[in-house]
């Protein structure tokens, strides 16, 4: 037998954490780790935050698992908490961003063919696109990589140009249901999308009786400095799929949407069995608690504006490594003018520095919303020194 008794899908390194301290890991030899990916902006809260982890202690030895054939006290508190403090009216919880893709998806489709438009089936999504692992999901984005070994593909995606909006408008057809964009791509390189392609969509939508689907599942949950990112757009969706960031670390994603384009997920249409179990909602609930409120969203935006800066300072001084900051909040990228990947492996083995390799060369830097002043400086200090040591391969 060769194959490993995890399936071999992974190219894992050599970092083995077991355990985590608020924005750091230690691994198995003892090694810390400064933690600037977040488990892929997923550690919110960093590693050790005592609200969270009281939050599912208690829960755990409360109830940890029912049937979605009961009633859900937890599972209604944590969709009213959503429902208030952003456009959807009503919610459905999944276990993680590619099955709350998969609900957006549906829910659009449904929307349409729940008042007799059965013809009514296309979604457009966006070059570059990361969408998740699923048949459906990966039908859904145009990256070849994700499709190689897994065809034929589901029917029923067209992909436009991300962020051109006549790209869109081109795709559109008596068959188009609607539209499935990250508002910033993190996979696809930390790419915002501009304010006049989002509200484009949306007039093309309303123009058109079409759904707007936005896939925040890396950007949410106050990733930005806005608990979601469509807020710094001035616009809002018909359905929206959220997860990594809003369990802080517990599996659990969710699938927005407004009553009008929730109208065909009646009884029977959609379920999970995991999905919403009071353990998840736990989490979900202390994760809302402590990041949907001004003070601590205001505090996200004030970082990111500290870091980005100190970053911009920074380029400066290696023209030749790095092109560009980009991104909101703190979900950030730096753009590289040579390979991106080698380089995050070189942080990551020589100076104890946890980043995540990113599309269009561009390193992610997704800390925990949680870090201060003193993780700033240890990642700008971790960095330069990376950046000086550092030896392209490509000379
Ligand atoms: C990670 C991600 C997904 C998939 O989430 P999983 O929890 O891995 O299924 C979907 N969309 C975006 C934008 C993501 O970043």
């Amino acid at each position: 037998m060769t194959i490993s008794a995890l399936m071999p899908v992974y190219p894992r390194c050599d970092v083995r954490p077991v355990k985590g301290d608020h924005c750091h890991l230690i691994d198995e030899d003892g090694t810390r780790y400064l933690d600037f990916a977040s488990g892929i902006a997923v550690n919110l809260l960093g590693h050790s935050h005592p609200a969270l982890i009281g939050a599912i202690q208690r829960q755990a030895e409360t109830l940890m698992h029912v049937s979605n054939l009961y009633g859900s006290p937890q599972g209604e508190e944590l969709a009213q908490m959503l429902v208030d403090k952003t456009f959807a009216d009503t919610v459905f919880f999944t276990n993680s961003g590619a099955e709350a893709v998969e609900c957006a998806i549906k829910t659009a489709r449904a929307y349409h063919q729940s008042a007799g438009n059965t013809d009514k089936f296309e979604i457009i999504t966006f070059t570059n696109a990361f969408h998740g692992r699923t048949m459906a999901t990966i039908s859904a984005s145009n990256q070849k990589k994700m499709h190689t070994g897994f065809m034929p593909l589901l029917a029923g995606f067209k992909y436009a140009e991300f962020d051109d909006l006549e790209s869109a408008k081109a795709l559109m057809g008596p068959n188009t249901a609607g539209f499935l964009v990250e508002p910033i791509q993190g996979e696809g390189g930390i790419r915002p999308a501009s304010a006049e392609f989002m509200q484009g969509l949306r007039q093309l939508c309303d123009e058109n009786d079409l759904m707007l689907v936005l896939d925040e599942v890396q950007c949410g949950v106050a990733r930005t400095g806005k608990l979601y990112a469509y807020e710094h757009y001035g616009i809002e969706p018909d359905i929206m799929a959220t997860a990594k960031g809003i369990g802080g670390g517990f599996p659990l994603g969710a699938c927005l949407a407004t009553e009008k384009a929730a109208r065909g997920m009646v009884f029977g249409t959609h379920g999970s069995t995991y999905g919403g179990n009071p353990l998840a909602m736990a989490a979900g609930k202390a994760v809302m608690d402590t990041v949907a409120n001004d003070e601590f969203l205001a505090k996200v935006r004030e970082l990111g504006d500290r870091l980005r800066s100190r970053l911009e300072q920074f380029i400066g001084n290696y023209p030749e490594l790095f092109e560009l900051v980009r991104g909101e909040g703190l979900m950030l990228g730096l753009k590289m003018k040579v390979e991106s990947r080698p380089f995050f492996v070189h942080l990551r083995d020589n100076h104890q520095l946890l980043t995540v390799a990113a599309g269009d060369n561009t390193l992610r830097v997704l800390p925990p919303l949680v870090i201060g002043d003193a993780e700033i400086d240890e990642f700008m200090d971790k960095l330069s020194a990376g950046a000086a040591s550092y030896e392209s391969p490509e000379g």
